[in-house]
């Protein structure tokens, strides 16, 4: 197993990265199982004041933290260096509200005295996707050392610079060495951290077939376990809503990160009325979309992080063809260096094919004609996934007929799905369970402590 940054405009490798050996990783476990047993009753105030730091750094070098981001798998640079400061946000956010947040909570349970008591756990593994390098890492990192536990980064072996800077970065920004530590392991190596007892808890972020394996391991070890997972995010567009913002919306929720984000809006679904004209004004600014080097500003859709990535999209457009979707704009695989892919239209997919069931991991979107509100929500429901999901209507009465039957962890209704550290985050169905950021994403990895004095 290598760890190397590939070029995904050119695939060529420009560094390589040797995975730790057996005895490094035990140094660094054991080194995470010391260091909590100080770092757990290091003041809050202390704490605070690193994560502080941290979102300070990642504010000062976003050029520079940015640019190991889309050298490492390709989004362009000005969405690189927004991820940075975004992560700054949740690091000040926590650093300002985790004492907050972990204060005891007294219960009134007269005559006798009671409390709740927030603890850590211990060391955390957190097993992270490369498609948002520094944000999925750093929402995971700055609720968990706040709370007082320690963690380990099972980082995606395309990101491996990515994955030593995050590392390097908790210590620069003075979290003691130990709090928060960087193993280059590949899955055989994660499999034994799962069951190694010093891991108290296991996070996820990455794709389902992942999520059911690690969910599945650490559940036999009986770890708390978070788990992130894919999306096939719907766009629901129905008559009288702002039509110029949808189509302009779904558009960017389709082709942000080069189309491969876990809430990217995948499904768009509008209703007979207005479906004509969606689907006219959507293929028309798809059409329009600028593809090329991620380097450059007028970027909007750089390549693909990965080869196989790439491939495996294009085999899932091509089958969908094959059962029947129509193909309405790209869909051919360029040839030449890089793992390049073009802004692709599909329409009206047959139930059970790849456009209509799976999630489609790169610049690919699936329109959908439905009869009307109802309808919408069907096809909308009609998917293994659960994540987020986008409702455009001006109509307070379906906003709130979408709001209550969407079967998804987050709903924006005139809006784009998109993560904030003040709202929790996370997903139902085979999206995952476990919610991050926030409060709730603090307690996911805590001992609630019942406390009664008698
Ligand atoms: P992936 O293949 O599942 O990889 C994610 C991470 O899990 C990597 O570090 C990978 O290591 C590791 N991994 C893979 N299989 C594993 C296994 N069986 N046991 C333990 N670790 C394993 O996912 P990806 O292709 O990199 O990322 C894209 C997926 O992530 C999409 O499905 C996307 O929707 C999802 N995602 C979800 C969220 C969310 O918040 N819900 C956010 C972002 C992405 P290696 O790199 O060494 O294989």
């Amino acid at each position: 197993m290598s760890f190397a940054t590939v070029d995904p405009t050119t695939g060529r490798t420009l560094r390589t990265f040797p995975p730790h050996t057996p005895d490094e990783v035990e140094a660094r476990l054991r080194r995470a199982e010391e260091t909590f047993r100080t770092f757990r009753h290091t003041p809050l105030a202390e704490r605070a004041g690193w994560m502080k730091r941290a979102g300070e750094l990642l504010e000062t070098e976003a050029d520079a933290y940015g640019r190991m981001m889309t050298q490492e798998m390709g989004k362009p640079l000005e969405a690189a260096r927004a991820e940075a400061r975004k992560c700054a946000t949740a690091c000040h956010y926590y650093a300002r509200n985790a004492e907050r947040f972990l204060a005891d909570e007294p219960v009134d349970t007269a005559p006798d005295q009671s409390f709740v008591r927030y603890q850590p756990l211990g060391p955390v593994l957190a097993i992270m996707p490369w498609n948002f390098p520094f944000w999925q890492v750093v929402r995971f990192a700055a609720p968990a050392l706040m709370a007082g536990n320690v963690g380990l980064l099972k980082h995606a072996h395309n990101v491996p610079q990515c994955a030593l800077a995050l590392e390097e970065l908790f210590l620069r920004a003075g979290f003691p060495q130990g709090v928060f530590q960087t193993l280059l392991v590949d899955v055989a190596g994660v499999r034994r951290l799962i069951e190694d007892p010093r891991i108290r808890a296991v996070t996820l972020t990455g794709s389902e077939g992942a999520g059911r394996d690690v969910g599945q391991r650490a559940g036999g070890q009986l770890k708390k376990v978070v788990l992130e997972l894919g999306g096939s995010d719907p766009f629901v567009v129905l008559p009288g809503a702002d039509l110029d913002a949808a189509v302009e919306t779904a558009v960017k929720a389709r082709l942000i990160n080069n189309g491969q984000s876990c809430i990217a809006a995948k499904r768009f679904i509008a209703t007979e009325p207005i479906y004509e004209e969606f689907e006219r004004r959507f293929l028309e600014r798809m059409r329009r979309a600028v593809v090329g080097d991620p380097l450059e500003a007028k970027t909007e859709v750089g390549p693909l992080a990965l080869e196989s990535i790439r491939d495996g999209l294009h085999q899932q457009v091509e089958r969908s063809v094959a059962a029947g979707a129509k193909l309405l704009l790209g869909g051919l695989k360029p040839s030449g260096p890089g793992f390049w892919y073009p802004p692709t239209v599909l329409a009206q997919p047959p139930p059970g094919s790849p456009a209509y069931m799976e999630e489609m991991f790169g610049p690919v979107a699936v329109l959908f004609r439905a009869k009307d509100a109802r309808d919408a929500l069907r096809i909308a429901n009609d998917s293994p996934y659960g994540l987020g999901a986008s409702v455009w209507t001006r109509d307070e009465a379906e906003q709130r007929f979408f709001i209550d039957g969407l079967e998804a962890g987050t709903v924006a209704v005139n809006g784009m799905v998109a993560s904030d550290p003040r709202l929790p985050f996370g997903g139902v169905k085979a999206s995952g369970h476990g919610r991050e950021l926030a409060r709730h994403g603090l307690l996911e990895f805590l001992n609630i402590k019942t406390v009664r004095i008698s």
